[in-house]
């Protein structure tokens, strides 16, 4: 089914573009039907199991975290959202991880070998990531910044809390 989707997907953009559309919200439906098909594998599996990947964009731009193999070792300092949110997530069982890039996501599952992902990022990424974790097998869920771009960037956390607790 996720090939039909990235079929007509393609299709349904080409018409956008031709048309002179803004052609965004393909990609959002695109993301909300992969979230749609991969939700109850994901929810299969239990939170002990489940990886989460931030994007270093949430980060303040002082943030004191330093780069570790891992991704950014937040100290929770209270100078963007994530700290919180995070500590929420551990102690729900998920492991965390706020990483610089797709290599590091990559790394880290061959790794340790979770068994469900939540991503978070902007559509393209998402997109990326769902058919990456597709391709190895994983249930994932994809989750939007509500304010994409490299720096500064910002998502719902009430939101993100809620769907890290199913
Ligand atoms: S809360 Fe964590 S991620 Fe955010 S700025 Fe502080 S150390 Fe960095």
């Amino acid at each position: 089914m996720l090939v039909s989707i990235s079929v007509l997907e393609s299709t349904i953009k080409s018409i956008f573009r031709l048309s002179g559309a803004d052609d965004s919200i393909v990609d959002d439906v695109s993301v909300h039907l992969r979230n749609y098909i991969n939700r109850k594998g994901f929810l299969r599996i239990q939170k002990v199991n489940r990886f989460i990947f931030m994007p270093q964009c949430l980060r303040s731009t002082a943030c004191p975290g330093k780069l570790t193999p891992e991704g950014i070792a937040c100290i929770d300092c209270d100078q963007c959202g994530i700290g919180k949110p995070k500590k929420y997530s551990e102690d729900l069982g998920y492991k965390f991880y706020i990483v610089p890039g797709s290599s590091f996501i990559k790394r880290i599952i061959k790794k340790y070998q979770p068994k469900a992902i939540v991503g978070v990022g902007c559509q393209m990424e998402i997109k990326e990531g769902l058919d990456l974790c597709h391709r190895y097998g994983l249930p994932a869920l994809g989750f939007p910044l509500s304010k994409a771009g490299c720096l500064a960037t910002e998502i719902d956390w009430e939101q993100f809390n809620d769907a890290v607790n199913d």
